[in-house]
C-alpha cells in the first residue's frame, strides 16, 4: 500500500517515515513526484481543519491515499498562541529562529509556573474515493527561558516535556511522548478500519 505524505517539512518527513515504516506502508513524498505539490492555503481555524485542507489537496493532486498533519504550539500565557499560526508566528513561514525569538520576547517576565504549553498534532487521512478521518495527539510541557540543544526542529529548543527538552532527547524518546507520536499511534489504530 502506498500513501502520499503531503508536507514539505523535512523534520516532519523524518518523523513520519520512522513511524510509517512500522506500519509497513510505503511512503511517498513530494520528492517522488514529477511536479511540485501546489501549496495548499491553510485557512482553517483549527489544526484539524488545516490538516484536512492539506490532505484533500494532496489526494486530489496525486490520486493516492494522502496523509497530512497540522501541528503547532499553544502557550497558555499567550491565550493559546501561536496555535495554528505556529509556522509563521514571526511573519515568515518556517523561520524557526525568528519564531523562537518572538516567543521568548512575548514571554519575557512570565514566571516558570505560568509558562505551561502544549503541542498539538492533527493528522488527516483522505482517500481518493472521498473517505476521510482525522486523529489528534497532544503533548504537555513548559517553555524554557532560553534555547538549547541541537536536535529536532521548530520550537524544540524551547519546549520542555516530561522527559526533558525536545531538542535534547533522542528521536525515539520524542516519538514516545510527542504530539505527533501520539497522533500516529491513534492513526495506526484507526487506519485498520479503512484498509
Ligand atoms: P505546520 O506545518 O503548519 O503544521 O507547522 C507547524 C509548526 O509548528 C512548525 O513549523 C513548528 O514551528 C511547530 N511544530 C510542530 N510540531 C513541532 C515539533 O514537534 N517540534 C517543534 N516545533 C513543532
Amino acid at each position: 500500500m502506498k500513501f502520499f505524505v503531503a508536507t514539505k517539512n523535512a523534520g516532519k518527513i523524518k518523523e513520519f517515515s520512522r513511524l510509517f515504516c512500522e506500519l509497513g506502508i510505503d511512503m511517498m513524498t513530494e520528492s517522488d513526484l514529477s511536479a511540485p505539490l501546489p501549496e495548499a492555503e491553510e485557512t482553517g481555524d483549527t489544526f484539524n481543519e488545516n490538516a484536512l485542507i492539506k490532505a484533500r489537496a494532496g489526494a486530489a493532486f496525486t490520486g493516492l491515499p494522502t496523509v497530512a498533519d497540522d501541528s503547532g504550539l499553544c502557550v497558555d500565557a499567550l491565550g493559546g498562541m501561536p496555535g495554528v499560526c505556529s509556522a509563521r508566528y514571526a511573519g515568515v513561514h518556517g523561520d524557526s529562529a525568528a519564531n523562537n525569538k518572538k516567543l521568548l520576547a512575548e514571554l519575557a517576565g512570565v514566571p516558570q509556573e505560568e509558562r505551561t504549553a502544549h503541542f498539538v498534532c492533527a493528522i488527516a487521512c483522505v482517500f481518493p474515493d472521498g473517505r476521510e478521518f482525522t486523529v489528534t495527539g497532544k503533548c504537555n510541557g513548559t517553555i524554557d527561558f532560553s534555547e538549547s540543544g541541537d536536535r529536532g526542529f521548530g520550537y524544540d529548543p524551547l519546549f520542555i516535556s516530561e522527559c526533558g527538552k525536545f531538542s535534547e532527547i533522542s528521536a525515539e524518546q520524542k516519538d514516545k511522548i510527542s504530539h505527533r507520536g501520539m497522533a500516529i499511534r491513534l492513526f495506526k489504530e484507526k487506519i485498520n478500519e479503512y484498509l
